[in-house]
């Protein structure tokens, strides 16, 4: 684990340094130890890059080994947590929101003000941050759907740049930019609409998931992609026989077989990493498919080969383009 001590004086004052559990900072509620630094200025930034590190957002499609992390594990603090949302003018609201702002906070914000597109992705745990990187989508939208730029620092970079959305691929569950970006905040240019209509569609989409998903169990949502649009991973995990199989405190839901839910808290990464391999091993045996995971695995060796492949899906789709955006691949429906 990296240790407190290699940083600065200077930084340990200007920004909150701990040794956490991150099991506490992630959805999963599973992981060991690691050495957490929450940014809250950005001329540590570059000491911050220069060593080891992952970025932290809510923790929600994370699986953390045991053993914790060697590498620093940073998130975005009060500064990089902010919202302003400006008057409608030529029929768009400009929004400007950091990377480290809870999304379910700005759909609440965007729908309230009584603007349109955000509410797509209600009962998406994210930070803004995360959502960028991963593009977060629902059946209706994605998260960059709605971006006009990013602020990032590209990796082996320390300084932040804009970039704009025409410049930004935009994949299933992955923004198309370099691994090692850091997403500091974004812009969106958002129309007006009816907040009551709005409202509604949120509530509609959150009770959607409530009603097909176990969300109130530990869990980092969907483990594994769909390996085709026509073949959803959880109909398939269903059809292999899988649904509620148990290992150790980590079992398949009974809900929706694309979820391991860790139901006590007691489940370790290796549980799930046992179960994965059960899932992957019955789907190349019956089915000759080989699952990929969407989950991203933090230091679980077990699991070394499993992810997915981090390039983005560019496939041609009936997604509607919004307008001076390219064409996405289809949203998968969770
Ligand atoms: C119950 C449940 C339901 C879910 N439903 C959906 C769904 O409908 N659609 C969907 O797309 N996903 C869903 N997910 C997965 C998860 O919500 C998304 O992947 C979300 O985008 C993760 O955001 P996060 O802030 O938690 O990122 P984290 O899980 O903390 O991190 C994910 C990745 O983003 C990186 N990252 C985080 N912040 C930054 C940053 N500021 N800069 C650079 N990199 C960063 C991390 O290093 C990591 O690589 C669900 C998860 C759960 C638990």
């Amino acid at each position: 684990m990296a240790t407190p001590e290699r940083l600065s004086q200077g930084l340990h004052a200007r920004n909150p340094v701990a040794i956490r559990q991150l099991a506490e900072l992630t959805t999963f509620r599973i992981g060991g130890p690691a050495t957490v630094v929450t940014v809250e200025d950005r001329s540590d930034l570059p000491e911050l890059l220069g060593q080891p590190h992952r970025w932290l957002g809510r923790g929600a499609n994370l699986l953390v080994g045991d053993a914790g992390i060697p590498e620093l594990v940073l998130r975005l603090g009060e500064l990089f947590s902010r919202l302003e949302i400006h008057p409608v003018v030529d029929g768009k609201a400009l929004v400007c929101v950091g990377g480290g702002y809870d999304l379910a906070k700005l759909i609440n914000a965007t729908v309230a003000a009584g603007l349109a597109g955000p509410e797509g992705l209600a009962g998406v745990p994210a930070t803004v941050g995360g959502a960028l990187r991963m593009n977060a989508g629902t059946s209706t939208c994605w998260m960059l759907d709605w971006v006009s730029r990013v602020e990032v620092v590209r990796p082996g970079n320390t300084v932040p740049e804009w970039i704009e959305r025409r410049d930004i691929p935009a994949g299933y569950r992955h923004s198309g930019l370099p691994d090692g970006t850091l997403y500091l905040g974004c812009e969106m240019l958002l129309a007006p609409g009816d907040p009551a209509a709005l409202k509604a569609t949120a509530a509609r989409l959150k009770q959607a998931k409530a009603a097909t998903q176990p969300l109130t169990l530990p869990s980092a949502g969907c483990v594994f992609r769909n390996p085709a649009p026509s073949i959803p991973a959880g109909k398939l995990i269903d059809e292999l026989g899988l649904k509620g199989l148990r290992i150790g405190g980590a079992e398949i839901s009974p809900v929706h077989a694309n979820f391991i839910v860790n139901p006590e808290r007691t489940a370790q990464a290796a549980d799930v990493a046992a179960l994965v391999h059960r899932i992957r091993t019955t789907a190349q045996q019956e089915r000759s498919i080989d699952l990929r995971m969407e989950v991203e695995v933090w230091n679980v060796p077990e699991l070394a080969d499993a992810g997915a492949a981090l390039l983005p899906d560019l496939r041609p789709t009936a997604h509607p383009a919004k307008p001076g955006f390219s064409v996405l691949a289809s949203p998968a429906t969770l």
